[in-house]
């Protein structure tokens, strides 16, 4: 087979047992919740074939429990009886039908699980959960083996290719494996050798009960990053015996649930833990997979050059674009929608219980039902307003067939997107806006920046439909004093229009506030690079300390300057911040020293700073500037204007709806509306 020109690494084909794998890209494990949901077979079917279409080498399903006592939730996905096979047919059968390969990944959830029969190998609480499990007895230890083995005959009867077996990320099998979590005296606790006999029954045990070409993939615990994990003589003694064992592939997982450093979130730079699955790789002789931050061809391209793995294990880069593998094979990676870690319309929506879908692709998980179709009667559209939501609709608009222009009153396309990318972590967004850019190129669609569109220009060109997506300006605030010299709105400071002192009170601690926190506290020689963000969260990345938290801790980064976030109400800052990516800004911003004072009455500003009450103590604190990031109202006169001059109009994003704005509802209802049309 001729060497792909683009990325000849990643799109090597690769032997796995009896099979082989089209190219090294994985798509990784990934909860959608529409595994339990109301058609949710149909659902899953157009979700993994659109994927296997898009041409990744292979698929991994979502977590599916061995047995009860293993479920993340009451009713989660479970894979213990004959009677389920059918609707796992329907994926599988899509998926081959499609030219994929997929795997069923079998995840006992042990202490994170959320139901009152959790157990573990010790009744010892996770400390993000509020249930205590109970101790397995050694005959439960035996059975919940043979219930692993279970799962993967009835998943090869289901017409899987292979299994993944979770043993990392400090669910039930690792919780075994480490010393913190397992206090048993008997066979299957102490020494290490002892811990290490759980998984090794669960491998031997399925590689003896399932066909000789049924595909065994191990997920091993790479860098655990709590205190009192592994150390890498343990994680390497297992790799090598998990490989004897009878494992075909190990994948690799970086980090507990319960650790406190990020590992896939936008501030962790791309590529950042390949290093862990090196160790491993030295170790064996089967194939292993490196996973976590691998968002783009060049990044994984560039993990298997450095000899770092074999194969890359993608997952929410593969809902952003489906089509990730082939873009990249056609030489199109300029066309790839790339995933900027935001977990906003992923993970957090599943801690919400709502299915997983994608900010920068609404489409993510609505494959049945959001087709892309050509429109019945193509239409001459005016989008106004070139941010998110209108690039988003202009985009699908003019891939349905319609004739769109798109009016931007500034120089650029972008809006509130070209601020967010001033965020020292959030420049992942450059890729959302060179994607929308070409996406318009790409469907013609007439792109008149530095146009502020009136009401005259627009009646003249008589268009068909007009979407009004002018989005938002800075809330302006009421105070003594608001005209001072020292105030300063957010966009001024992101933009650089104007510079910060060094003693700086942001007024409104929303996901804005927490932004130009950041971005006021990061260092100017602020270092990006993997070997930064390890130092910066104390990584021990040669694994001598147990876990690899270096003793030194995080490192202490004092701001350039000195920082004050402010809320008038009193309950915890940062609250609308995101569920697994918000605990990380806060603690990075604790660390620089940024202070936050909650249930704060502003009283007025003066040449020598905010003026406060707390507590019914008046203060003031000195700034030199005061940033206001007190939300944002909705750009609404050209809408007015055009009604009423008797035209009709959609508005969208935050021209719509300014509260709790953000590029998730602007993006989906840019598509949604360009669908509707
Ligand atoms: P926001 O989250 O609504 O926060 C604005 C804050 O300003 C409010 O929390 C409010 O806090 C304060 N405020 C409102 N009116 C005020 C007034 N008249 N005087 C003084 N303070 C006032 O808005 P945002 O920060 O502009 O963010 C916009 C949207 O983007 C939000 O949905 C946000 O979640 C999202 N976003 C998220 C992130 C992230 O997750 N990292 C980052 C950026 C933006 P008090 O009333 O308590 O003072
Ligand atoms: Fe990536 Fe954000 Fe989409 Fe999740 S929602 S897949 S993190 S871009």
């Amino acid at each position: 087979m001729t060497e792909n020109p683009h990325f000849p690494l990643m799109l090597a084909p690769l032997k796995l047992r009896h099979n082989e794998l089209k190219n090294r890209v994985i798509m990784g494990a990934m909860h959608t919740r529409l595994e339990n949901a109301p058609d949710g077979a149909k659902r899953l079917s157009k979700f993994y074939a659109e994927r296997a279409k898009g041409g990744v080498g292979l698929i991994i399903t979502g977590g599916y429990a061995p047995n009860v006592a293993g479920h993340l939730e009451m009713n989660g996905p479970l894979l213990n009886e004959r009677a389920q096979i059918k609707d796992h047919q329907i994926v599988t059968n899509a998926v081959h039908e499609a030219g994929g390969k997929i795997f069923l990944q079998i995840l006992h959830a042990g202490r994170y699980g959320g139901t009152l029969k959790t157990v573990a190998p010790s009744a010892i609480r996770a400390p993000i959960s509020p249930l205590t499990p109970k101790a397995l007895e050694p005959a439960q230890v035996e059975q919940t083996i043979a219930d692993f083995s279970t799962c993967a005959q009835l998943a090869n009867e289901a017409g899987y290719d292979g299994v993944e077996i979770m043993g990392s990320e400090g669910y039930l099998i690792n919780q075994f494996t480490a010393a913190r979590t397992n206090q048993r005296d008997d066979k299957w606790g102490g020494s290490v050798e002892n811990r290490h006999r759980f998984p090794l029954a669960i491998v031997r045990t399925i590689r003896a009960e399932t066909p000789d070409e049924f595909i065994i993939m191990y997920r091993i615990s790479s860098l655990e990053l709590v205190e009192d994990g592994a150390t890498a003589n343990d994680i390497i003694s297992l790799a090598k015996d998990i490989e004897q064992a009878g494992a075909d592939i190990l994948s690799t997982g970086i980090g507990w649930h319960e650790a406190r450093i990020p590992t896939i979130a936008y501030m962790v730079p791309r590529g950042t833990w390949s290093f862990a699955a090196k160790r491993i790789k030295e170790a064996v002789n089967i194939p292993v997979v490196v996973s976590n931050r691998l968002n783009t061809p060049e990044t994984v391209e560039k993990v298997l050059r450095d000899g770092h793995g074999d194969l890359a294990y993608l997952a929410r880069p593969l809902l952003a674009d489906p089509d990730f593998v082939n873009k990249a094979a056609a030489g199109e990676r300029d066309q790839i929608n790339i995933c900027i870690a935001c977990n906003q319309a992923c993970l957090d929506y599943i801690f919400k219980a709502k299915a997983a879908t994608c900010l920068v692709n609404p489409r993510a998980g609505h494959e049945a039902d959001l087709q892309i179709t050509a429109a019945e009667q193509p239409k001459r559209i005016a989008v106004i307003g070139g941010g998110a939501a209108g690039m988003a609709a202009a985009s699908i608009a003019g891939a349905r067939g319609h004739s769109v222009t798109l009016f931007e009153a500034n120089d650029e396309l972008g809006g509130q997107l070209q601020l967010a990318r001033k965020v020292p972590r959030k420049d992942e967004f450059d890729e959302t806006l060179r994607y929308f850019k070409n996406q318009l190129d790409t469907h013609n669609v007439d792109i008149k920046t530095g146009v502020a569109a009136s009401v005259q220009m627009i009646m003249d060109e008589n268009f068909d439909e007009i979407i009004i997506a002018t989005g938002v300006s800075p809330r302006q605030i009421e105070m003594d004093g608001i005209d001072h010299a020292s105030v300063v709105s957010y966009p001024q400071i992101l933009s650089g229009e104007k510079i910060c002192g060094n003693n700086v009170a942001i007024i409104g601690a929303g996901g804005i506030g927490f932004d130009v926190a950041d971005f006021l506290s990061a260092l100017e020689s602020d270092d990006r690079t993997p070997q930064a963000f390890l130092k910066d969260w104390g990584v021990d990345q040669g694994l001598e300390v147990k876990g690899g938290l270096s003793p030194q801790g995080p490192s202490l980064e004092q701001s350039p300057r000195q920082i004050t976030l402010l809320q008038r109400t009193s309950g915890k800052p940062g609250r609308s911040l995101g569920f697994t990516t918000g605990w990380a800004l806060k603690k990075a911003l604790k660390r620089r020293g940024v202070n936050i004072l909650t249930g704060v009455t502003y009283e007025r500003i003066s040449d020598e700073g905010l003026h406060i009450v707390m507590d019914g103590e008046q203060s003031i604190i000195a700034a030199d500037t005061i940033v206001i990031c007190a939300g944002q109202e909705s750009r609404t006169s050209l809408h007015e204007e055009l009604s009423m001059a008797g035209v009709s109009t959609h508005i969208i994003g935050g021209a719509a709806k300014a509260g709790e704005l953000d590029a998730l509802r602007a993006i989906s209802q840019g598509y949604n509306m360009a669908l509707s049309l």
